[in-house]
């Protein structure tokens, strides 16, 4: 299933070479993710071609916030970057094929997607994909005897779909070290979610570094500026039932 007309261009726009073998590296994943789609609902995206522009031209949009952030690693070793909330391994398998000198964690909540994308990784030979199974909020909790895996643990943090900013700023910060990245991919309803998210990047101590528009959406970039003060995240599930720094209309 190559990709369909003016895909190859589309990508191209972005800045971003794809050499023949990276291409069949996605479209193996591609072909992966929909046959596992059959068995367990992953994505209502089902069509090849809708596939090729929503789910992996979508995904390399993040790429030249990556490359800007490998560029900037002050430190020797590879770069590191958490997918949280991957799903089906959106955005952060594509990524880790084209960025092979990355290190990828993919993170989600629920253990059946988890496997999955453990067997997609392992059938495409990625080396640089750890699959993990939690919560955002327990894996990044503060504890000074064992503070969480995920806390202050990565250069980027990248998501998509996964809540509003309000939402996934206190779950993406806590995991990004001090100094790093949290590469968001929103659609046109980004600045919206700025506003209402103002106080909780105040309360994590993160600032919007800036929005990228991209043929597919718009990309919100944080920078977290200074450490997450210790009770964030919130235990499971309060950050989307109570959104940090939003006021409650109803009791
Ligand atoms: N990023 C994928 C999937 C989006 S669906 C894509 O773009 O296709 C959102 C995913 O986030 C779900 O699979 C859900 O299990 C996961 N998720 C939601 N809240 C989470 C949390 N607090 N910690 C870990 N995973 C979470």
């Amino acid at each position: 299933m190559p990709p369909p007309r003016g895909w190859i261009e589309r990508v191209a726009a972005l800045g971003i070479e794809l050499e023949a073998g990276e291409i069949d590296r996605l479209d193996r994943y591609l072909s992966l993710l929909l046959a596992a789609n059959e068995r367990t609902n992953l994505t209502a995206v089902r069509d090849g071609d809708e596939a090729w522009d929503r789910h992996l031209l979508d995904a390399l949009t993040l790429l030249p916030v990556l490359a800007d952030a490998g560029d900037n690693l002050q430190r020797e070793g590879a770069l590191r970057v958490l997918d949280l909330g991957t799903g089906g391994g959106l955005p952060g398998i594509p990524l880790a094929i084209v960025l092979p000198g990355s290190r990828f964690t993919l993170l989600d909540a629920t253990r059946k997607k988890v496997d999955i994308v453990g067997e997609i990784a392992g059938e495409l030979g990625r080396g640089n994909v750890e699959v993990i199974a939690g919560r955002a909020e327990t894996l990044a909790a503060w504890d000074k005897r064992s503070p969480g895996v995920l806390r202050d643990a990565f250069d980027v943090v990248v998501a998509r779909a996964v809540g509003r900013l309000a939402v996934l700023a206190e779950l993406a910060v806590p995991c990004a070290r001090v100094g790093g990245l949290c590469a968001l991919v929103k659609g046109q309803k980004a600045d919206e979610e700025l506003v209402e998210a103002k106080k909780a990047l105040h309360m994590l101590h993160a600032a919007h570094a800036g929005t990228l528009d991209t043929p597919t959406g718009r990309i919100v970039v944080l920078e977290k500026r200074r450490e997450t003060p210790r009770m964030y995240p919130r235990r499971d599930g309060e950050p989307k039932n109570r959104p940090l720094g939003v006021t409650q209309d109803r009791a």
